[in-house]
This record gives C-alpha cells, structure tokens and sequence, in this order.
C-alpha cells in the first residue's frame, strides 16, 4: 500500500481529523518527535483507543453505505460489541460471490493482525480497480476485534475467563464429534466467530496473527504502546504450532507469498524452511528429527469441518506486508483457480477416489456452496469404485450416496451387472456392453462409513463428478451415466476443458436428477490426442545379438 509505503503514520489515514481519534497522548507526543534524529525503536506506534476503534467504524459504515454494512454478531463478557465489517457491492446480488471471511483471533494482543484488517478495510472501501472489481466478486467479511478485553486492557491472550478464542482454551474444550464448543457460556467472543462461520459458510478463513506485548510481563507494559521497529519473522499460510492448519493447496499459499514478495516482504514457508518432514503420533520417539508443530484442533478449523472453508493462519510483521498478501489472495477468489472452469476460491471437491471427485454443483457461487456443504456433511458415508486397472481410452467412476445405493456395487463385474439389471433408472445392458468391451478385471471399491452420525437422508441439492482424463486434449468422446448416454439435450450436463495436463471433465446432477436410489455409474469412452506406448524395449542392436544366438 502505497500510504504505508511512506513509513509515516500521518500518511496512514485518509483524514487528518481522525489521526488524533487513533493516538494516545503519549504517541502523539513520540510522533511530534519524528523529525528528531535517532533510531526508529525510539519512537512509539499509536495505540488504537477503544472510542477510536468504534467511531472509525461509524465513519467508514456512513461514509460508504453501499458497499460496507457494520453487524453487532455478539457481545464480549463485559458486554462490548463484537463488531462484523460486511465489505461488499450491494448493486450487485451475492449469489455469485465468493465469501471471504478475515479475523484476528489473536487480536486481542496481536495488534498487528487487528491493524492489518483496519488497512485492509480502507483499501477495499477504495476506489482502486482491484478493490471495486473484489467487491463485486465477493462478501468480504471483517472481524478486526474479536477480544476487546485483552485489545484494550490486558494485551494477553484470553478474555477475562481465560480463554482464547484462538484456540478455545484447548482440545478438550470441544466436542469433536459434534463439532461444538462445550463452554459457549465462557467465551461468548468465540461463539461470535463461530456464529458468522454458521451464518455465512465462507470459501476462505484467513486469521492474522503478529506482534505485541503479550510476551511482556505485566512490570514491562510500561504505557502499552509497541516501540516502532517491534517486527517478526512473517508466516504465510499456516500456524507454527498447529500443521492441521493451512490451506489444502500449497498453491494457495505461494499465491499470498508471491504477492508478499512483490510488495518486498519475504514470508517464512514453515516446515520447507527448516528442511524437516511433519511429525506424527506414531513418531514421537524420532521426533528431535521432526518439525515440531502439531496436528490440533484450533477454531478456525470449526469452519473447514463444518463447510469445507479453506483455512489459513499468517503471522504480520508489517501491516503493508498482511495487506499484500491477503491481496493475493482475494486476487485468487476474484480469478479462474488452474483446472477449473468457474471464478472462485478451489474449495468444490468433497470426496476423492484415484483422481476421481465427488464435487459440489450448482450454476451460481452460492448453489455450488450449498451443494458442497450438504455433500462434505454427508461424504463420509458414500462408497466410491472403479473399474480395476484404469486402461487408456476409458474411464468409470461408481458412487453410492446411501448404504442402499452401496449393497449394489460389486467387486466382481458379473455380480455388479447382475445387482443393477432390475434397477429402473438404468440401461443395463449398455453398461454390461461397456464392461464387456474392456479389459479390465474387476471393480475396486473404497466403502463409505456405514456407522458414523452423518445425516443419511438423501442430497437436495445435486452432486457432481470429475474426471480427469489423462491427455489434453481428447476426441470421440462419449459419457454415460447410469448407462444413458449424454448429449447436449440430457437433462444431466456433462463440460470438459484442458489446461491442466488433464481434459477435465465435470458431470453435474441437477436436484431434480437425483437417483431415487442414490447409485451413480458414470462411464466414458475417449480417444487421446496423441498415440501413446507403454514398456520398454532393448536397443535394437541387442536384439540383432539376441537373435544370432
Ligand atoms: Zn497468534
């Protein structure tokens, strides 16, 4: 950001008036001395006063009331508002948007995760090309505060019951199986959060974390403000303590790294940078050789079990540097992510079998989110299979949504046939041609939980499937479901596209296609652009001397 670029904080905010709402008497009095020789940790960094924090919101909420709405989403254990910024163009519908959710569950005493949204609020309130197409792209959600009580009182950690709504005060403090925090009396801060990933079901979470005084005991807090020069090693992507927490795809990752580094800041790639390899349960006695964060359960990762949100952590050492980076990656929301065919976060494949994907489906970001959420809560139980070995010019997926759907599928051909061949909804015997014609020996099946709580009850909202079909480019191409074939007029609609080493191809279900059953055979028939060989064979001089013996 070109304002922070300057180094002077005068330069921070678009109006003088509102410099003297964000200083202290005491920073006011270190920045008077700006001009005065002398290293920069001399001088203080402005504390944000609760008035400031709150009337700042006021301001830009009356200032930009066509693109900021200000929510109340709760209220901290003394009773502060918990204040939600809505940052998005209300002329334009959200059904296509992207939503992505920005917190500093840390913040609390982690200023620079607080200050870095601050930043990032005026930059998306501006008229910056990139800022107004993100606005029409996406609902960015913005939760600067989620601790007043450590923010403006104690710089610790938790809030005044102890808990930390970072964590949530530790594993036991949640019911994994119900995917709940067990105190929401004690941590109403927390539940805060909580209640915006439940009403919103973001793509993207990324928390911020950074510097402060939570490491100063209480005899060094002195007047609580950071000296100016107070910095970290900056992380992008993930938590050091906890390796659970990252985006799925280190793509996403490099992504905000690069934008960090094109706006000059380096970030620290965690593991990769140390040279280890993760540590695990089953390793501990060799753990001294091991990166040392943990898998754990933190609360951002209520959203990824919840809603399949992509999760991320970063740690801020300059605020410009968290800009830049979360810049990057609301640059990939607003883009086509490599191998897919819609604008959006990559967060539609719920279920995977050997290159095969149970997607979500829908024709707008928000069917295709709830189409997503209702198979990511219901995936554990679908049986996946295909035909076994994968051959050249011919694919299968199998689904089973139900246990019902599950008792069809066979390992052996002759067996699976026989179980479908009274089923209505399929053609049978082109699918019996289809095995027939091939090479392959049997079905090979990765059975779905039967036991477990995840809601049977059968999909409302459609299901996808990819493929990927190993040439860029393929011809003859003929896809089945359920042994039908489809064409341009199917009600079920099959796409394929190249670009990513593969020609991926998506089928989609609409709602009112769904197999009473819940069984799914999709079959396809390829030609690849280019004759390939398989093996190897000796040097031809080699069989002349084979040949002589
Ligand atoms: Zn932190």
């Amino acid at each position: 950001m070109k304002l922070l670029e300057t180094g002077r904080l005068t330069a921070r905010f678009p109006l003088r008036l509102f410099i003297g709402l964000f200083l202290t008497a005491h920073a006011m009095t270190s920045l008077a001395g700006d001009d005065a020789p002398g290293p920069a940790w001399r001088q203080s960094v402005p504390r944000i006063s609760r008035e400031a924090y709150v009337e700042t919101l006021r301001f830009w909420a009356s200032r930009h009331p066509q693109i900021l709405e200000l929510k109340t989403v709760g209220h901290s254990l003394e009773g502060e508002p918990l204040s939600l910024l809505v940052v998005t163009d209300q002329s334009v519908p959200d059904d296509d948007k992207q939503i992505c959710f920005i917190t500093s569950l840390h913040g609390g005493p982690e200023r620079t995760g607080t200050s870095t949204i601050l930043h990032l609020a005026e930059w998306l309130l501006s008229d910056q090309a990139e800022a107004v197409e993100t606005r029409r792209r996406q609902v960015v959600l913005l939760m600067p505060i989620v601790n007043p009580h450590a923010y403006f009182e104690t710089d610790r950690f938790g809030n005044s019951l102890g808990i930390d709504p970072y964590t949530g005060g530790g594993v036991a403090n949640w019911d994994l199986t119900k995917m709940a925090f067990k105190h929401p009396e004690k941590a109403p801060e927390l539940m805060a959060v909580l209640s915006v990933m439940d009403a919103y079901q973001p793509d993207v979470h990324a928390d911020l974390h950074g510097i402060g005084l939570q490491e100063y005991p209480s005899e060094k807090l002195g007047d609580r403000t950071l000296y100016s020069g107070q910095t970290m090693f900056e992380v992008t992507g993930s938590a050091y303590s906890n390796h659970t927490l990252r985006p799925w795809d280190w793509r996403i990752t490099e992504a905000m790294v690069s934008a960090g580094v094109a706006a000059g800041y380096g970030s620290d790639r965690f593991e990769a940078d140390a040279q280890r390899l993760l540590w695990g349960s089953n390793l501990t006695q060799a753990s001294q050789q091991l990166w040392l964060g943990h898998s754990n359960f933190y609360t951002a990762q209520y959203g990824y079990h919840n809603f399949h949100t992509m999760i991320m952590a970063l740690e801020i050492g300059w605020e410009a540097s968290g800009v830049a980076r979360l810049r990057g990656l609301l640059r990939v929301g607003n883009q086509v992510w490599p191998g897919e065919s819609h604008r959006g976060y990559p967060v539609d494949r719920v279920k995977s079998f050997i290159g095969h994907f149970v997607t979500a489906t829908g024709e707008t970001a928000s069917n295709r989110r709830a189409s997503r959420i209702e198979l990511w809560q219901k995936q554990s139980r679908f049986t996946q299979a295909v035909l076994y070995p994968q051959t050249d010019g011919r694919d299968t997926y199998i689904v089973a949504t139900t246990p019902e759907a599950a008792e069809c599928i066979a390992e052996s051909p002759t067996d699976l046939l026989s179980n479908i061949r009274n089923l209505p909804e399929f053609d049978s015997e082109a699918l019996g041609q289809f095995i027939d014609a091939g090479p392959e020996i049997k079905v090979v099946i990765q059975p779905g939980h039967v036991k477990g709580s995840a809601d049977v009850s059968r999909l409302k909202n459609g299901i996808g499937f990819r493929l990927r079909l190993p040439y860029q480019q393929v011809t003859a191409l003929e896809v089945f479901l359920n042994g039908q074939l489809l064409t341009a007029d199917s009600e079920v609609h099959y796409s394929t596209w190249g670009g990513s080493g593969f020609t991926e191809l998506q089928i989609d279900v609409p709602p009112d296609q769904l197999d009473a059953r819940g069984l799914y055979f999709v079959t396809c028939k390829y030609q690849g652009e280019q004759p390939r060989e398989h093996g190897w064979r000796p040097p031809q001089e080699v069989v002349k001397r084979l040949n002589r013996h």
